[in-house]
């Protein structure tokens, strides 16, 4: 069924404890942890407690947890004391998405390099 944890999947792991991680916040439908291979000074993922392969899925399914993802980033980011950070939400293989459960990674900490790519 749709968003539904799926047994072979690292996020869902994280979210049933079955394999640790730092976690920052969660809500009743969101979790934030630290990302295991910082590309900043902070680099937090915020992902849905359901499970969705990437972010445009989740927000076609569930809009309103979509939107929480974004609301719970800049959270996170205010209790880093981060005021300026980047959100990515990689989408597809081809743009570097390697875990297949919707997440947003939040970066800060530092300046950032301008530019998208
Ligand atoms: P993406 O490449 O957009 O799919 O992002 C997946 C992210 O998950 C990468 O930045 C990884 O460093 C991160 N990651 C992989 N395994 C773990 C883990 N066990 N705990 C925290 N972050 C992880
Ligand atoms: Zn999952």
């Amino acid at each position: 069924m749709a968003g539904e944890p799926q047994s072979d999947c690292l996020f869902c792991k994280i979210l049933a404890g079955s394999i640790p991680a730092t976690v920052v916040r969660e809500t009743e439908r969101t979790l934030a942890f630290r990302d295991i291979n910082p590309q900043a000074p902070t680099h937090i993922l915020v992902i849905p407690h359901a499970h969705y392969p990437n972010a445009a899925e989740l927000a076609a399914a569930e809009p309103a947890v979509a939107a929480e993802l974004l609301t719970e980033a800049a959270a996170v980011a205010t209790g880093e004391g981060l005021a300026d950070y980047r959100l990515i939400f990689n989408t597809g293989a081809g743009a570097g998405q390697t875990v297949f459960h919707a997440h947003v990674h939040l970066l800060g900490g530092a300046p950032l390099r301008e530019g998208l790519v």
